[in-house]
């Protein structure tokens, strides 16, 4: 491919700031095509459209206030409009929307085409959990490659300085990735190790939810410590159990042990389970008042790790997993958290 065309899958909270990014960088890199379509999952916004509001105001109204959006960015509803002859198309959708959208683009993408999800979970299925990764693949036919890291992404709106990890297989796509994404604040690091990137960041949301319990419960830091530790262990021996191929080295990238710290500090996960210790309102509700239509991952992926894990008769191996998901899911007593645990 001579020019790569980008198109960006999402325009959360996440996606929006990706967004971003990508738009300044085709701006300013050569082999790129100036324009980046963003595909929008329409809303109305008061008596007007999403979409409208983005393209009018360059700025995404309801999931990143108060940051301008560069020119080049299109918000476009239609899903076959928006990846019309992209060469790349970046997945950033919550991860229960995943296969639905890839229905849709079944047989409708570029021949030439390669992805890189960023997203974070599993796709469930009766049978069990995939990763999106293999979905997307496997729905178009297509490379894919991920990145995941230690990314709230607020904070690199404002340009904090921030590191993250892209999985590859092949190089050159590792390559001209980096070269897509990374920016003086937000430094990229790859890996030959797509599905370890990829799984660190959908196991941490429930390590996280693990975090907001804690501090609801007005723990310590020690503790908190120790459910990021823990936690971590319980992902690497979830990852190294069901997949091979996976590198040691990629729990010690952003993806891996950064995510985990910086999530079960400043996310969203962290921050609903927490409030569901302080009201004992339920995650549904919670998601709806504090989060304004963003997405809880952590929660769901709780449920579909746990389907896994009791099936296989696993539980007691990933006390905290199935803790997590008894506490959310089941009634236990947020006090129990380190029952099963030590
Ligand atoms: P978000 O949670 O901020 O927003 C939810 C999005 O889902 C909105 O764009 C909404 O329009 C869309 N949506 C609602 N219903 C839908 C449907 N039926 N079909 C398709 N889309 C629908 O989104 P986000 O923060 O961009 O998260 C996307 C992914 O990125 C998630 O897997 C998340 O874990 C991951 N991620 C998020 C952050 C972060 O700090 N926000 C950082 C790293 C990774
Ligand atoms: P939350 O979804 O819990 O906000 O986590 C965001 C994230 O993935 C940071 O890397
Ligand atoms: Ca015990």
């Amino acid at each position: 491919v001579e020019v790569e065309k980008v198109a960006v899958i999402g325009s959360g909270n996440w996606g929006t700031v990706i967004a971003r990014i990508l738009g300044g960088n085709v701006a300013q890199q050569k082999g790129f095509d100036r324009e980046v379509k963003m595909w929008v999952f329409e809303e109305m916004i008061g008596d007007k459209k999403l979409t409208e509001l983005i393209n009018e105001k360059h700025e995404n109204v309801k999931y990143l206030p108060g940051f301008k959006l560069p020119n080049n960015i299109k918000a476009v509803p239609d899903i076959l409009e928006a990846t019309k002859d992209a060469t790349v198309l970046v997945f950033v959708i919550p991860h229960q929307f995943v296969r639905e959208v890839c229905d849709k683009l079944q047989g409708n993408v570029h021949s030439k085409a390669k992805a890189i999800s960023l997203v974070k979970g599993f796709d469930a299925t009766e049978t069990g959990i995939r990763p999106i990764s293999h979905v997307i693949k496997e729905a178009l036919k297509i490379p894919v490659c991920t990145l995941s890291g230690a990314n709230i992404a607020n904070e690199i709106a404002e340009e904090k300085f921030s590191e993250t990890t892209i999985g590859y297989k092949n190089l050159q796509e590792g390559e001209l990735f980096k070269r897509l994404f990374e920016t003086k604040y937000f430094k990229v690091g790859i890996v030959d190790d797509v599905l370890g990137v990829e799984l660190c960041g959908a196991l941490k949301n429930v390590v996280a939810i693990g975090a907001g319990i804690i501090d609801g419960l007005k723990l310590g830091d020690n503790t908190k410590a120790a459910i990021i530790r823990i936690g971590l262990l319980e992902m690497k021996k979830y990852i190294k159990m069901f997949y091979k191929g996976i590198k040691d080295e990629t729990f010690f990238e952003s993806c891996g042990i950064a995510d985990v710290i910086t999530t079960c500090y400043g996310g969203r996960n962290r921050k609903a389970a927490e409030a569901f210790v302080l009201t004992g309102k339920s995650f549904d509700q919670l998601e709806k008042e504090l989060l304004n239509g963003q997405k809880l991952q952590g929660t769901l992926t709780a449920k579909e790790l746990n389907t896994v894990l009791k099936n296989k008769g696993l539980e007691n191996e990933f006390p905290l997993f199935t803790t997590v998901y008894k506490i959310v899911f089941e009634g236990l007593d947020p006090k129990k958290i380190f029952d099963d645990i030590v």
